[in-house]
């Protein structure tokens, strides 16, 4: 079973994950593999390196967003595809919906085009449920700016009010697009809410 956790910038994903995985595994029976893109493998998370590197100022929307999809593509053969094979409940940060949402609204590639060629590197191949923790723009940010000290630098980190915006806009539109899979849960609300919120969705999703 393949569930995602989708969000901007400063939602709290990985808090709300780390938090999370200890009481998913109480509820269920399968073993549970958290992982998360882009990395997740060796040579995922030397392409993660090479696409946030501060340095790469230069790099090319559909260079960034064709690194994606190949960091993505290895994590899946090498990480995903495996665990579920072995009969895991496979829980991944940032999947297909993180390419549609930065690349596609965010670097305005355009949701189709990031789509087709996110098809080619997955086969189709996609989560059941999507937990999307959604947090205002300005409110996201003001939060990564409080963790500054804590945070390692990536190159995301220079991007516009104006960006995040069009990336939370673009995840607005896929959850309303397909509400039977992507579930949302307000995140601005604080971390035991949220990580209830999650607990929640998850245990009526793997209830049925
Ligand atoms: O989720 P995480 O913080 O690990 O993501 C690392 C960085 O990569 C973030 O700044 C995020 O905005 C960016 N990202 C992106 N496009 C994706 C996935 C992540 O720009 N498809
Ligand atoms: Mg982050």
């Amino acid at each position: 079973r393949f569930i995602t956790f989708e969000g901007p910038d400063g939602a709290g994903k990985t808090s709300v994950l780390s938090a999370l995985i200890p009481i998913v595994e109480k509820h269920v029976a399968m073993p549970v593999t958290l992982t998360r893109e882009p990395g997740g493998a060796d040579i995922s998370e030397k392409i993660r390196t090479l696409i946030l590197d501060p340095a790469n100022v230069a790099m090319d929307p559909r260079t960034e967003a064709l690194l994606y999809a190949a960091s993505r593509r290895q994590h899946l053969i090498e990480v995903i595809d495996p665990a579920l094979a072995a009969g895991a409940l496979v829980i991944c940060d940032r999947f297909v919906d993180s390419s549609v949402a930065y690349q596609g609204g965010g670097r305005q590639i355009g949701e189709e085009a990031v789509l087709a060629m996110n098809h080619f590197a997955t086969g189709g191949q996609g989560p059941e449920l999507t937990v999307y923790l959604d947090i205002d723009s300005a409110a996201g940010l003001a939060r990564i700016q409080a963790h500054q000290a804590s945070r390692q630098y990536d190159r995301l980190d220079r991007e516009s009010l104006a960006f995040h915006q069009r990336v939370r806009a673009a995840y607005l539109k896929l959850a309303k697009a397909e509400p039977a899979r992507i579930k949302t849960v307000d995140a601005s609300q604080p971390l035991e809410q949220v990580v209830a919120a999650c607990a929640k969705v998850l245990a009526a999703h793997l209830g049925d």
